[in-house]
């Protein structure tokens, strides 16, 4: 706060296109002959799609796609923009949902042709693969070997590891298996100046000073492009349970949570939580959706737990709900029967984002808080909402069990959309005060890449932006690797 009330902003967004001066024609020509000709392109049809966002939000401009194919493609790219003073923008599957892959001028550096895999070992438990190996790769490299790599989210299909270890992003294990940067052995990455930082080791214990790769996840591209990492790999189980839930309340939904945990020693993975609207939202716009009851309530949980057989996920699962039943913490449970029951419950969930897409514009937020402040801040927040903009219509779901949810929210019936998009700030405020008066963040899992980085300013504390703004000078300190990020 006290930084804005000196006249300070030090966040610099570069609201003007980058002027690479006179030189900038040499500067194409030496980058394109510094690498093979498939490292490059030029093409307008080509580069277009890299330059928009998933939700069309944010658009971007470049003079200049490079698609290295190796670390050492990559470390010459970045030595010679640094030489002279290039600001760069890396990019992997352009999901991210702060557009910080979106480049305003810079040259784009896509990790598409970094598709190695290097290693898979069931003996070290773990899978080395290079940066623009999407997730779902990943997950079946894992199967292969009989292993299981956790990291799951709806837009695995086209994610990069790349870019979820940049956005240290979350998804829908994070309650078992915690978010990206707890499964990292490993990484290498290349430094702005063009060095290469090889740490792609494959240990569980290594002591000896600071643990340097940490640092570039969840740094959204601003120390260093990733180029390849070493990934954590579990046992494979066998057992996989799944059941929907109808709660009256979100207080009910945490202590079912809490008994989840305990009764099955552990065993919960998923724990989403999705508030009425947004099903209604899902069962509208969504083919081949359909209501988990007979009839409509307010909330429901979907909960996933896996155990080493069927049997046993099976078991553990059904105990949970007859004791719930008895505590009255539920009103009524779906169980998957099947696999392809089970898809169709996680359909539900994920299809949330594509749903509220269809019905009109809305605002995104992806707040975290502690569990105890849980159940507080979905109700402090939908009264706050209301009495700001009578019938805005919230959307409310997400990682309840990792203290994570998506609140968002959907233009009023009859608003016009000009009319409800000039509310944006407003209603963001209210939100991410709410959740900074919670002890909590606004921003869990996204990062918070160009449309984030502003407001962020408000609520870090004059020392950890201090630090943030050292550690990243002493990387970059021309400030040339994702200008547009960070502060
Ligand atoms: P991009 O979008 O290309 O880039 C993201 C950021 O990382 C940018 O700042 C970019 O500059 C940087 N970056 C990319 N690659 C590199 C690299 N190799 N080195 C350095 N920097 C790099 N996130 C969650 O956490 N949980 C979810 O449940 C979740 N669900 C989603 C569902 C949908 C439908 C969508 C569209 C997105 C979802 N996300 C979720 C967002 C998530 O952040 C991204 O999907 C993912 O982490 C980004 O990967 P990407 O390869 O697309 O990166």
């Amino acid at each position: 706060h006290s930084l804005a009330s000196q006249g300070l902003n030090p966040y610099r967004p570069l609201s003007q296109p980058i002027n690479f001066g006179s030189h900038m024609k040499d500067h194409i020509n030496a980058l394109c002959g510094l690498v093979s000709p498939q490292s490059f392109s030029l093409d307008k049809d080509r580069i277009a799609p890299k330059l928009k966002e998933w939700r069309d939000r944010i658009k971007g401009e470049t003079p200049l796609l490079l698609l290295p194919s190796s670390t050492q493609e990559v470390s010459l790219i970045l030595s010679y923009c640094y030489e002279h003073n290039i600001p760069m923008t890396p990019q992997g599957g352009n999901t991210g949902l702060v557009g910080g892959q979106i480049p305003q001028g810079e040259i784009l550096i896509s990790t598409d042709r970094l598709k190695a895999v290097r290693d898979a070992s069931s003996l070290d438990d773990v899978l080395v693969v290079e940066a623009g190996v999407t997730l779902a790769q990943a997950q079946d490299e894992a199967t292969k070997i009989d292993r299981f790599f956790p990291l799951s989210l709806a837009a695995e299909g086209t994610a990069t590891i790349g870019g979820v270890l940049s956005t240290n992003a979350g998804g829908t294990a994070v309650l078992r298996y915690g978010v990206a940067r707890d499964l990292v052995l490993g990484l290498e990455a290349i430094l702005p100046d063009g060095r290469i930082f090889n740490g792609l080791k494959r240990l569980r214990k290594d002591n000896t000073g600071y643990d340097l790769k940490q640092l570039f996840i969840g740094a959204e591209g601003t120390l260093g492009i990733i180029t390849a990492a070493t990934l954590k790999l579990f046992p494979k189980l066998e057992g996989r349970s799944a059941a929907i839930v109808a709660i009256e309340t979100p207080a009910k939904a945490l202590s079912l949570l809490a008994r989840a945990k305990k009764a099955s020693g552990g065993q919960v993975e998923a724990f989403e939580i999705m508030g009425r609207f947004g099903l209604e939202l899902v069962l509208k716009h969504i083919p081949g959706t359909k209501e988990p009851f007979n009839k409509p309530y307010q909330w429901q949980a979907l909960i996933e737990i896996a155990s080493a057989t069927q049997d046993d996920s099976d078991r553990g699962l059904e105990r949970l709900l007859e004791t719930a039943f008895e505590q009255d913490l539920i009103c009524d449970a779906t169980l998957a029967q099947n696999e392809s029951q089970r898809l169709a419950f996680w359909k539900l969930r994920e299809e949330h984002s594509s749903a509220e897409k269809a019905e009109g514009a809305g605002f995104k937020h992806d707040i975290s808080v502690p569990l105890s402040r849980m159940a507080d801040f979905i109700d402090i927040g939908i009264k706050a909402l209301e009495s700001a903009l009578p019938g805005i219509r919230p959307v409310i779901f997400g990682h309840i069990g990792d203290g994570n949810l998506h609140y968002n929210v959907i233009i009023p019936e009859g608003m016009r959309s000009e009319d409800f998009l000039t509310q944006r700030d407003r209603i963001g405020t209210i939100i991410h005060d709410l959740a900074h008066e919670m002890d909590g963040s606004l921003s869990a899992e996204h990062g918070l890449g160009r449309l984030k980085s502003a407001e962020a300013l408000k609520y870090k504390d004059e020392t950890s932006l201090a630090l943030m703004r050292a550690l990243r000078s002493s990387f970059d300190p021309k400030r040339l690797l994702n200008p547009n990020v960070f502060f």
